[in-house]
C-alpha cells in the first residue's frame, strides 16, 4: 500500500464487530472504504464472544410479549445502576440508537430467536438478545457484507501510526508497508486485555489479580488504539473499568457461575453477598472485599457435588478432593482450625456458620435471600473446606478513548480531534463501575461502530456534523 496507489474517503482500523460495522455504515453513506486488520483473519474477540447485545425496544422482545421496554427505560436503569456515574449523553446516544441498529443487524441475516432472549444483569426486563452462533455468526455475517460495497480488507497489517495534515485533521495511518490517505479514521482495535503493561496502567483492580489474572479474548487486545489516539493528542476515559470474572484460580477454565451450596464470607468471616448475584456484580463485590474472598462448605456438601452442564471444571467432588491433597484449597477438622489457616477471626467465621446453619434449619437465607436449587445444606460435616475465589479472568476492558457522542474522539482539551472518531471497546467513555449486563460490550461496538462509520464518512465527504 502507498499513498500514491490508495486512497480512501475512510480508514477503519481493526475488523472485529466494532470495525466491521463501521466499514458497511460508512460505504453504504457512499464513502469508499479501507479496513486494515492486524490479524491473519477478521473477528478479534468479537469471533470469541457470546455476541450478545443488549437493548430495548426491538422487534424480538415485542415478539415475545415486551410491548413496554423503550429507550427511555433503558437510559433509566443504566444511569441508576451507575449512579450517574456515567456520560449521560453517550448513554442517551446508545439507548436511543440500539433498537434501530439491533434491526439492521437482524437485516443482514443475523438470528436473535426470542426463546434466547434473557434479563440481562440485574434489571428486571429482558434485554439480552442472544445470537444463534454467537459472536462468529455476527462477524461473519457482517464481513460476507464487505465484498459487494466493494469495502477492501488488508488482514496481517498493524497500524503504527495516525497521519495529521498540517490543519491537525487526522488524514492516514501509517503501517509497516507504509503510509495510506483518507479523509477520515474510525479507530476500532478492541481492548487491552492481552497486554499485561497496559493492564498494570490502566485496570490496577485486574493487575491485583496478580498470577490469577488471564483473559479470555483475541491475543490481538494489545491496547493499539489508546497509543495510536493518544500520539494524536486523545484524552483517555474510564480508569479501572472493566469485566472481571470470579475463579478459584485452578485452571483457565471459563466458569464463571458459583455453586449455590457454598457460601462467600470476606477476610473479616462475614458473607456480604448472595452467592448466586449474577457474574456481571459479584466480581466487583468481591474487589469491595479487598479482592480475595473465602468459599466455604464442608465434607457432606463436597461429596454431594456431581459434575453438571454448569459446574464442570472446579466446583466437583474429585476436584475438590484432589485439589485439597495438593493443598491448593485448604481442608480443617474444625471451623477453628479452618479459620487460623485462612487468618479469619474464628469467632467471625464460626458465627457465620452457625447462622446460616440456623437459616438452613429454617429453610431458608434470612441475610442475602439466596434461594437454592435443593434444600440449603447446612455447613457441619468435618471436614471443612475454604477455597480462595478472585476476580481475576478479564472479560473486557474498558479504559479506552475519551469520545463524545457523536463517538469522535475528544483531545485532552475537550474538542474532538478533526477526522478521528471510535468505536467498540476501545472507546473509553461508556462503562461505570459495574457491568450493566450480557450485551453491554458488544451492543454498544455495533451501535457506535454504525454511528462511527456514518460519521466518518460525513467528515470524509465535507459535510458538518451537528451535534
Ligand atoms: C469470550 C468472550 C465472550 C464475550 N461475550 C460477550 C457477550 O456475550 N456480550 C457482550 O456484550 N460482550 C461480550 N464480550 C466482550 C465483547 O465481545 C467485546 O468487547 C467486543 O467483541 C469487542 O469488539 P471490538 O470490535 O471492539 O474489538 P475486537 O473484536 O477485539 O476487534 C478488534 C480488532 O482490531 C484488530 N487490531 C488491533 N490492533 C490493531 C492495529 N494496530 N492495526 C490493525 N488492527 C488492529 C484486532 O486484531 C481485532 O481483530 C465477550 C468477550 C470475550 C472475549
Amino acid at each position: 500500500m502507498s499513498r500514491e496507489q490508495s486512497d480512501y474517503d475512510v480508514i477503519v482500523i481493526g475488523a472485529g464487530a466494532a470495525g466491521l460495522t463501521a466499514a458497511i455504515a460508512a460505504a453504504d453513506a457512499g464513502s469508499s472504504v479501507l479496513v486494515v486488520e492486524a490479524d491473519v483473519q477478521t473477528g478479534g474477540s468479537s469471533r470469541l464472544s457470546g455476541g450478545h447485545f443488549y437493548v430495548a425496544g426491538t422487534s424480538v422482545q415485542r415478539e415475545a410479549g415486551i410491548a413496554e421496554d423503550s429507550a427511555d427505560a433503558m437510559f433509566e436503569h443504566y444511569m441508576t445502576f451507575n449512579q450517574w456515574m456515567v456520560g449521560p449523553s453517550i448513554v442517551r446516544r446508545y439507548c436511543d440508537l440500539s433498537a434501530p441498529t439491533f434491526e439492521w443487524l437482524t437485516a443482514s441475516g443475523v438470528k436473535f430467536p426470542t426463546a434466547m432472549l434473557y434479563v440481562s444483569g440485574v434489571g428486571d426486563v429482558p434485554r439480552g438478545h442472544q445470537p444463534e452462533g454467537g459472536g462468529q455468526a455476527v462477524v461473519l455475517a457482517l464481513e460476507a457484507q464487505l465484498a459487494s460495497r466493494g469495502i477492501d480488507l488488508v488482514l496481517a497489517t498493524r497500524v503504527e501510526h495516525l497521519i495529521c495534515d498540517d490543519a491537525g485533521s487526522v488524514s492516514g495511518i501509517e503501517t509497516s508497508d507504509g503510509p495510506v490517505n483518507c479523509g477520515s479514521v474510525v479507530v476500532a482495535t478492541g481492548g487491552f486485555g492481552a497486554n499485561a503493561k497496559l493492564i498494570a496502567e490502566h485496570y490496577p483492580d485486574a493487575a491485583k489479580a496478580g498470577n490469577w489474572g488471564w483473559y479470555i479474548g483475541s491475543p490481538m487486545a494489545q491496547g493499539d488504539g489508546l497509543k495510536l489516539g493518544q500520539e494524536v493528542g486523545a484524552a483517555l476515559d474510564g480508569h479501572n473499568k472493566g469485566l472481571l470474572l470470579t475463579t478459584p484460580g485452578f485452571s483457565h477454565d471459563l466458569e464463571v457461575l458459583l455453586p449455590d451450596w457454598l457460601i462467600l464470607v470476606n477476610p473479616e468471616g462475614r458473607r456480604f453477598v448472595n452467592e448466586t448475584a449474577p457474574y456481571t456484580v459479584l466480581g466487583g463485590l468481591i474487589q469491595r472485599q479487598g479482592g480475595t474472598v473465602f468459599a466455604i462448605f464442608d465434607e457432606a456438601i463436597r461429596a454431594a457435588a456431581k459434575r453438571t452442564p454448569f459446574f464442570n471444571a472446579y466446583w466437583v467432588d474429585e476436584v475438590l478432593a484432589q485439589k485439597a491433597d495438593e493443598g491448593i484449597i485448604i481442608r480443617a477438622e474444625s471451623i477453628e482450625a479452618l479459620a487460623e489457616q485462612t487468618e479469619i477471626d474464628p469467632k467471625a467465621l464460626k458465627g457465620t456458620i452457625d447462622r446460616y446453619n440456623k437459616d438452613c434449619d429454617q429453610g431458608g437465607d434470612s441475610v442475602f435471600f439466596k434461594k437454592t436449587q435443593g434444600a440449603p445444606q447446612p455447613i457441619e460435616t468435618a471436614p471443612f473446606y475454604a477455597v480462595e475465589v478472585r476476580p481475576a479472568i478479564i472479560c473486557w476492558t474498558g479504559t479506552g478513548l475519551r469520545v463524545d457522542a457523536e463517538v469522535s474522539v475528544l483531545g485532552t482539551d475537550d474538542q474532538p480531534i478533526p477526522g478521528l472518531f471510535a468505536a467498540g471497546e476501545t472507546v473509553g467513555s461508556l462503562h461505570g463501575d459495574r457491568y450493566i449486563g450480557g450485551g453491554g460490550s458488544f451492543g454498544p461496538c455495533i451501535v457506535f461502530g454504525k454511528l462511527a462509520g456514518e460519521n466518518a464518512a460525513a467528515y470524509a465527504s465535507g459535510r458538518r456534523i451537528e451535534p
